[in-house]
């Protein structure tokens, strides 16, 4: 089998388990051209992450030998499902373990734009703090006690929830496809009692409301959706948030995005930073990743209110590497596969846990 990138001692799990495993050696993606010449060396198993783009063409290389393959990430964006479909070839990916260093990572990125760290350390280390003062050089804003729109309730989405109510944030939640009353339940239950037992002044509340309604009462939006082009689902969210939607934001709130990068029109958004129609965004992904050298994000005038992270919510540690597919991304990357190419669960690829495209697989 070939790996598109280094996930670590997992991989000694498959060689022990007498698999031949070869590993591209570059922390850098390889081309598509190595991709497709490694599926037509006839590999039976393929490890992706979201910097390689599946396809037809891959599956059509490894028709006859390719089994399955196992992206390393929840995300799965960059695999064509319909094309998977045709060719029959299962796919995996890692939810779950990654949800709650996503989750938090996105928290903590909400709290370092409110309140300003990034200049904060910046006057330290620059030596430009010469003095306490009540309101120079600035001021942040503060997470406790406000609204937070969460769009998307899904397995980050409600992670991240749990993380605001801690915060005592009121939570407007948005999502067309799932909502999870019962969680919403459990949240009320826990702010009453928070409330009865004198932790907080005023009770906090959570509700499902529609898109519109989330964003023009937020003082923060988060957003966890996966990447849905048109013609993927019937609520796509490409460009989910552009001049039309951001326009909808209070001008003193601000976006974050730890989902992926082509759901916010960046364009639309550096000129909504820019004019300030929003307080800030805190990014971690981007329409397209590295970060360009060109990209209107980078412009300084923007800097104070703009925060760009590196893809880098799901990076640490035990969530990335850990071996134990209850634990991390490595452990079940790799446990997707051997379920596949060992027919684990009778051989029923549709009764599988971790394989994405089971509908392709329904007898
Ligand atoms: P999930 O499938 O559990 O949740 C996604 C939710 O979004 C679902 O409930 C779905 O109904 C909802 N949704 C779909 N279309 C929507 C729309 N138009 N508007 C609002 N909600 C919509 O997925 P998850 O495990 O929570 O992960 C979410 C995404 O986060 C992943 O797909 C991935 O792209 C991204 N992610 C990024 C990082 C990172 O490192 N930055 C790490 C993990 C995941």
């Amino acid at each position: 089998m070939f790996a598109t990138c280094d996930i670590g001692e997992a991989i000694d799990r498959l060689r022990k388990r007498g698999y031949d495993v070869e590993m591209h050696p570059n922390p850098e993606a390889p081309p598509k051209s190595l991709i497709l010449e490694k599926v037509r060396s006839g590999i039976d198993g393929l490890i992706t992450s979201l910097r390689d783009p599946i396809d037809a063409e891959v599956f059509e290389a490894g028709k006859g030998t390719l089994k399955v393959v196992a992206q390393y990430a929840v995300g799965f964006d960059n695999i064509n499902r319909a094309d998977a479909n045709r060719y029959k070839i299962p796919f995996t990916h890692t939810a779950d373990v990654l949800t709650e260093a996503t989750a938090e990572f996105a928290f903590f990125m909400l709290g370092e734009l409110a309140r300003k760290m990034w200049q904060a350390e910046h006057l330290t280390r620059e030596n430009k703090w010469g003095f306490w003062h009540p309101y120079l050089p600035f001021l942040g804003d503060e997470v406790t006690g406000k609204n937070v729109a969460v769009i998307g309730t899904g397995r980050i989405g409600l992670a991240f929830i749990k993380k605001c109510v801690g915060f005592d944030m009121n939570v407007l939640c948005y999502d067309p496809a799932y909502q999870n009353d019962a969680f919403v339940k459990t949240i009320q239950e826990i702010d009453e009692l928070r409330f009865a037992r004198g932790l907080v002044r005023e009770k906090a509340w959570i509700k499902y409301v529609p898109f519109e309604q989330a964003l023009g009462e937020a003082d923060f939006v988060s957003v966890h959706v996966p990447l849905l082009r048109e013609g993927e689902s019937p609520t796509p969210t490409y460009h989910l948030l552009n001049e039309d939607t951001l326009k909808l934001m209070k001008r003193t709130a601000y976006l974050v995005n730890t989902s992926r990068g082509p759901v916010i029109d960046e364009a639309a958004l550096a000129r909504a930073l820019r004019e300030n129609w929003i307080a800030g965004a805190a990014l971690d992904v981007y329409e397209k990743e590295p970060l360009p050298l060109d990209s209107p994000l980078r412009d300084p005038a923007i800097a104070d209110r703009c925060r760009l992270m590196p893809h880098f919510a799901s990076a640490a540690r035990i969530t990335r590497l850990s071996t134990d597919p209850d634990k991390g991304m490595a452990g079940r990357c790799v446990q997707g596969l051997i379920d596949v190419l060992e027919g684990n669960y009778g051989g029923d690829i549709s009764k599988m846990p971790y394989v994405v495209n089971k509908e392709g697989f329904q007898s």
